[in-house]
């Protein structure tokens, strides 16, 4: 482990946590299908864990947007690449990989809204309350995090680090 990472979140904690929310999400979807839209990049390795341990019978779609420079958010949000398919009439879940400020998932929200999908829920691997300045639901929600920039199992800084099993808070 690098000397100014310090773990926040270890793997078995994920899992166990995943694995709620997996059992909570087919519960909650029993006979129906679900889009999943995983928002790239960060949210890819939680879209994997999360829908392994599902059951529900899904579709996967992936969308792109950006928000982060290094390790501050420039507070600007960009489509990079759309859904592929139409959801219009669909059980869509947003998987994503943090809320914020929140203005990401404000953004997808409208974004997605505009295409008429059935349903449209919020499910998102951590939240850092102290830093919102736009509120938007959340559906479910894995980890509450303290206001310190996080790397491992998808987070990134400069789209490095992603790969570490456990979740890390960057120190000093
Ligand atoms: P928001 O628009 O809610 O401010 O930011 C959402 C995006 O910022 C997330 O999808 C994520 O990519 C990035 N982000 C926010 N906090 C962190 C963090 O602590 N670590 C990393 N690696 N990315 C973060």
């Amino acid at each position: 482990m690098y000397s100014n990472f310090k773990e926040l979140i270890s793997k078995e904690e994920l899992d166990k946590r995943i694995a709620e929310l997996a059992e909570q999400i087919d519960k909650d979807y029993e006979g129906k299908e679900i889009t999943i839209i995983c928002v790239m990049r960060g949210a890819v390795f939680f879209t994997v864990e999360l829908t392994l341990k599902m059951k529900t019978k899904l579709k996967y779609e992936f969308i792109t947007i950006s928000s982060y420079a290094g390790t501050d958010t420039t507070g600007e949000v960009t489509l990079r690449t759309d859904l592929r398919d139409s959801i219009e009439g669909k059980d869509v879940l947003i998987v994503e990989d943090i809320i914020d400020t929140g203005r990401s998932m404000k953004y997808l929200l409208e974004h997605l809204r505009s295409k008429n999908p059935r349903t449209l829920k919020v499910c998102t691997l951590a939240s850092k309350p102290e830093r919102r300045e736009v509120e938007v639901p959340i559906d479910y929600l894995g980890f509450e995090v303290p206001n310190k920039y996080i790397v491992g199992f998808g987070f990134d800084i400069d789209n490095n680090y992603r790969n570490l099993p456990y979740v890390a808070s960057l120190e000093g």
